[in-house]
């Protein structure tokens, strides 16, 4: 999260869309680490300052695996 800045979810590697282009009348949860936790609801349209843009169209965040110690 080094360069935040603002952006639609649309765009962002949070947003839970599945597709390559999501739209803008789309609604999804939001899996940012910090903002899943309230479990948000978010449009394509709807945007915020933690936004971090795709790479690509499968460039979507997965939480990672609990490590086993
Ligand atoms: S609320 Fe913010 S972090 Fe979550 S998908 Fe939208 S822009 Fe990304």
């Amino acid at each position: 999260m080094a360069d935040a800045q603002w952006g639609n979810c649309k765009g962002c590697r949070f947003f839970a869309s599945t597709s390559a282009s999501p739209e803008d009348r789309e609604v999804h949860n939001c899996n940012h680490p910090k903002l899943r936790p309230f479990e948000l609801e978010v449009s394509g349209a709807s945007g915020c300052n933690v936004y971090e843009a795709r790479t690509s169209p499968k460039d979507t965040y997965e939480e990672p695996a609990p490590s086993v110690q």
